[in-house]
């Protein structure tokens, strides 16, 4: 789906210019999801054409990680006409948990879903979760892949569409050495790509 690009392009969801990471990394382009996110039209345009590409998949239930996944889970349940749960990090720090009396059937179809995929890590973990409660993944969905097809998954996995951004660490970062103000997330200072 290309005009998932335009989509995040026009909400000022994906953003070009100079930012410094939660990673401390910096990149060329930055992700405001929630600029999608907030906006329950566009939102549930593209969690449509995600619910569609695993709409042959009979999935039972849906499950996204805290916090962009509880919102995409919710509205591709809805495309799909079945329940939705979410998962979030554990009290410990460990992995992520089911609360709010959240349960999952043995051998319940479960299709994952996310917004950005980027180092995969709530994904697995919300992979280790469902399957803790011996669950049947039928797929995991995501909005964007910008892996770079790094991140690989025992699971079908299906992404609206990729996208690779330029990352340095600091000290390497042409940016930098061109002397670009560094943005700092949160900060106003952005322009259209
Ligand atoms: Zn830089």
């Amino acid at each position: 789906m290309d005009d998932i690009i335009k989509i995040f392009k026009e909400s000022d969801a994906l953003l070009e210019g100079h930012f410094k990471l939660t990673s401390g990394k910096h990149s060329d382009i930055y992700y405001e999801k929630f600029n999608i996110l907030k906006k329950p039209r566009l939102c549930e345009k593209v969690c449509a054409e995600l619910a569609r590409m695993f709409e042959d998949n009979t999935v039972e239930l849906v499950v996204g990680p805290t916090t962009g996944g509880l919102i995409i889970a919710y509205e591709v349940a809805r495309y799909l006409g079945v329940d939705s749960i979410y998962a979030e990090p554990a009290d410990n720090g460990n992995g992520r948990v089911l609360k709010r009396g959240f349960n999952i059937d043995k051998g319940t179809r479960v299709l994952i879903v996310d917004d950005i995929l980027t180092t995969g890590r709530s994904i697995v973990e919300v992979i280790k979760l469902v399957n803790s409660y011996e669950a049947n993944i039928v797929g995991i969905g995501e909005f964007l892949d910008r892996s770079g097809g790094q991140v690989k998954f025992d699971y079908p996995f299906k992404a609206l569409t990729t996208i690779e951004a330029n990352v340095w660490e600091p000290e390497e970062c042409p940016l930098c050495k061109k002397g670009m103000p560094l943005t700092q997330r949160g900060s106003r200072n952005f322009k259209r790509v």
